[in-house]
Parts: C-alpha cells; sequence; structure tokens
C-alpha cells in the first residue's frame, strides 16, 4: 500500500469546505479505481479560524475515517500551517493545497503519475495568466519575481504555487528546515529535487474571501527577500562605498579651489542638502541591517511554528471524559 497525505490549511473557509470535500473525495475515488495500492489520508490545518470551520472539521472526522485535524490555538498564518501539515502527514507521498478550489484537485491524477514513476520527486503547477487579478498586483508580483530572481541564488519561479505533491524524500527535507521566518516559495526551491511544473490557467477561488491584502503580500515579499538574500546588505555596503568616493572627489575639488581661490562664504544650501542626503543613507542602511537582526532576533528565540489547541484524537478524548 502507498499512502497519499492531502494537507489543506484552512483560514476561516467555511463556505468552500462543504465544496472542496466533495471535489476531493471524487478525486480520491477515481484515483483509487486507477491505482489499487493507493490510500488516502486528508489533514486539514485549521490556523484560528474565526467562523465555522473547525465545526465543519468535526463533522467531517467523525464522518469519514480517512480526513484528520489539527487546530491551532490562534491564527499562526499559511506557512505555519503548512509546516504543521507536513509535521504530522504519515504518507508516502504528500500534496499541499488550498482549500478554495484555486488548486483544483483533478491535477492530482496526473501529478501522480509523474512522481509514482520516480522521474521527479515532486509536480506542481504554475499559473501561465493571472485573470482575475488586479492589474497593480499583477505587476508588483512580476517586478517581485524580477527582483527576487536576480537577488537570490535561490530560483524562485515566476507563477509557481504552492499546490505540491511531493515524496516523503522531499518532505523529510523540507521539515529539516525549522526557521521561523518561513518563505516556503524558498524553501521549495532550495530543497532542490526534481520538479515537474505543470502550466494552469488562473483559477479563481470558489466561495469566500482571500485572506491576503494588498500589504500583507507586500510583507511577504519582503519577507521573502530578506530570507532568501542577503544582497540588501551588500546595497547598504555599496551605498557607503558610493558616497565615500564621491566626498573624496568632493574634498579635493573643495582643497584646490581654496588654494586658487581663496574660501568664499556661500555654500550652506549645498552643506545642507550633503548633511541630509548622507543621514538619509546612513538611516536606510542602519535599517536594513536591522531588517536583518530583527530576523536573526527571532529565529535565536527558538519558538515554536505553531501551537496546537485540538486535533481529532484529542477531541474524541475529550468527547469521551464528558
Ligand atoms: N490560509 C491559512 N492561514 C492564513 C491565511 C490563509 O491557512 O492566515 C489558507 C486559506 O484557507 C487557503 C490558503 O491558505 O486555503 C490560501 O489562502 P487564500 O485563498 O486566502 O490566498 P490566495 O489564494 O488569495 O493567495
Ligand atoms: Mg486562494
Amino acid at each position: 500500500m502507498k499512502k497519499l497525505s492531502i494537507i489543506v490549511p484552512c483560514y476561516n473557509e467555511e463556505e468552500v469546505l462543504p465544496l472542496f470535500y466533495e471535489e476531493i473525495t471524487r478525486v480520491m475515488a477515481e484515483m483509487k479505481r486507477a491505482h489499487d495500492e493507493l490510500c488516502f489520508e486528508l489533514l486539514f490545518v485549521d490556523d484560528g479560524s474565526k467562523d465555522k470551520t473547525l465545526e465543519g472539521l468535526r463533522a467531517l472526522a467523525k464522518q469519514d475515517p480517512q480526513v484528520r485535524y489539527i487546530s491551532f490555538s490562534r491564527n499562526f498564518g499559511k506557512e505555519a500551517g503548512m509546516f504543521a501539515g507536513l509535521q504530522n502527514s504519515t504518507g508516502d507521498y504528500v500534496v499541499v493545497m488550498d482549500a478554495d478550489l484555486q488548486h483544483p484537485p483533478s491535477y492530482l491524477p496526473q501529478m501522480y503519475d509523474y512522481v509514482r514513476t520516480g522521474e521527479y520527486d515532486c509536480a506542481t503547477t504554475r499559473r501561465v495568466n493571472r485573470t482575475g487579478e488586479s492589474k497593480v498586483r499583477s505587476f508588483f508580483a512580476m517586478q517581485f519575481y524580477k527582483i527576487m530572481n536576480r537577488i537570490s541564488q535561490t530560483e524562485i519561479v515566476d507563477g509557481a504555487q504552492d499546490f505540491r505533491f511531493m515524496t516523503r524524500q522531499m518532505v523529510d527535507a523540507i521539515l529539516d528546515m525549522h526557521e521561523y521566518n518561513r518563505f516556503s516559495k524558498g524553501i521549495f526551491s532550495w530543497v532542490g529535487f526534481r520538479t515537474k511544473y505543470i502550466e494552469i490557467e488562473n483559477v479563481e477561488r470558489a466561495a469566500g474571501t482571500t485572506a491576503w491584502s494588498f500589504w500583507s503580500l507586500f510583507r511577504y515579499s519582503l519577507e521573502g527577500i530578506f530570507a532568501f538574500s542577503t544582497a540588501p546588505l551588500s546595497i547598504a555596503a555599496f551605498l557607503g562605498v558610493f558616497s565615500c568616493i564621491i566626498s573624496f572627489i568632493l574634498m579635493i575639488f573643495v582643497i584646490i579651489r581654496t588654494i586658487f581661490f581663496g574660501e568664499p562664504v556661500a555654500g550652506f544650501p549645498s552643506i545642507m542638502c550633503a548633511v541630509f542626503l548622507l543621514g538619509g543613507l546612513q538611516l536606510f542602511c542602519t535599517g536594513v541591517l536591522g531588517q536583518y537582526l530583527a530576523k536573526t532576533y527571532l529565529e535565536t528565540k527558538n519558538r515554536p511554528i505553531y501551537l496546537v489547541r485540538e486535533t481529532e484524537t484529542i477531541q474524541r478524548g475529550r468527547e469521551q471524559d464528558n
């Protein structure tokens, strides 16, 4: 028997949960018919939802023995949700996918075919267009991939999604990366392994709303840059050297001018400009340094990435006690 764990992080997904469950059970049945050796585990991670997601998961776990869930003590973010899922999965193969059907379960059989033969360790989808997304968002996303790939050694594929079909070996490699500041797109790529990209059209959410605002995406992209590149530090150093050279040239110029033409009193505005410019540059560079220091600070605290409040086994125990 080969077990396939399907990990689904959920945050306020009560509306799509029944739709997702219906679709995934259909696909699982289809895969079972084609490959008798397969068995499944559906592992939902409730990321501190404020709606009825957890109630929905409890009900599903009761009626379907394939369903397991982990519920966090609060919202820890999707990255923590994926990590918890990977850590608690028991399958020989592991899939990570969104609950909102933007990652169509119908691709699973095809992904399995790529990984099963051993030719690939991972199959993932890559969206080739961004229809249904605002122009501004697409523009910034494109700029992010451009900058990121220029300054980081880790390649981040444009349009790559967190919809991944992986072997146990690759999952274990990912779990070996315990970092607190997690940027999955970078982590998936950093561990390497052979990845098959399946190109798909952008799919819109089946129901509910996205939890990502423009600013949360912006912060997430900075997170990615600071986690997978030290280029901002080099930029800071470069700016420092650059302004030193400029001021050195200016100094020579001023000395020579004073020798030949004396010292005129004028020049206050230009001095102010230089003072402000240098002050700004210094603050900017200190800020960049501060970012890395802050990340290092959080990493050294070694806090857990997520905290569990309930799982299907804990819930069963509680029910028996009552
Ligand atoms: N999600 C999560 N925790 C969060 C935000 C989102 O577990 O804090 C889940 C969400 O339930 C969904 C997936 O991550 O299954 C992707 O989120 P969403 O659809 O809101 O993002 P988008 O598809 O717009 O990037
Ligand atoms: Mg979505």
